[in-house]
């Protein structure tokens, strides 16, 4: 894991402010290195985790290992791994708890968090909240929802504003389709 390195950092954006044909040290422009350094420090913060540590997973004799747990609609912030344009939007996640095992319900939009913040395409993070979660809990199946826009398409012009992107994941209850409904049904009620 490498440091966070600031100094690059106000290097290369002040070099970007060049290289697009602005002058980097007008008025407005003079902070923005330093500005952007440590915009990135928080956005990418991620990257100088070793690994999502706040969990707490414990055993609950009440769980009732058939019900769905769901979380629906958690805001995210990202930015895309292609153009570092942010995507954003929510996150709705579902899973079926195994022998009472359940995780605290703040952790998940923690979780999301974790997984958001660093570079990433809207897939990755669909898929990685979900193993992420598998991992942790080892419930009966995880269910997860993300609805995003991205703004580098919309910005450019591909894909017209305020559309929304859709990706799932679904494992191990959620492959059969009466609890993938349940809980998709779920989410549209929250
Ligand atoms: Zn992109």
């Amino acid at each position: 894991m490498k440091p966070f390195d600031r100094t690059l950092l106000e290097t290369s954006v002040r070099n970007i402010l060049i290289a697009i044909g602005d002058n980097p040290d007008r008025e407005g422009l003079k902070e923005t290195p330093a500005r952007v350094a440590s915009a990135y420090e928080e956005m990418f913060s991620s990257l100088h985790q070793k690994a999502f540590t706040e969990s707490k997973v414990f055993n609950s004799s009440l769980a009732n290992d058939g019900e769905l747990v769901v979380v629906a609609d958690i805001p995210f912030y990202s930015m895309c791994e292609h153009h570092l344009l942010p995507f954003f939007g929510s996150v709705s996640v579902g899973y079926m708890p195994k022998n009472g095992r359940i995780i605290g319900l703040s952790k998940i939009p923690r979780l999301v968090d974790y997984v958001a913040k660093k570079p990433n395409v809207q897939e990755n993070l669909t898929s990685q909240i979900g193993l992420e979660l598998q991992k942790l809990v080892d419930p009966q199946g995880v269910a997860v929802v993300v609805k995003a826009r991205h703004m580098c398409t919309e910005m450019r012009g591909i894909k017209k504003a305020n559309s929304h992107t859709l990706t799932s994941f679904f494992s191990g209850a959620f492959k059969n389709k009466d609890n993938r409904m349940e809980f998709l049904q779920e989410i549209k009620n929250q």
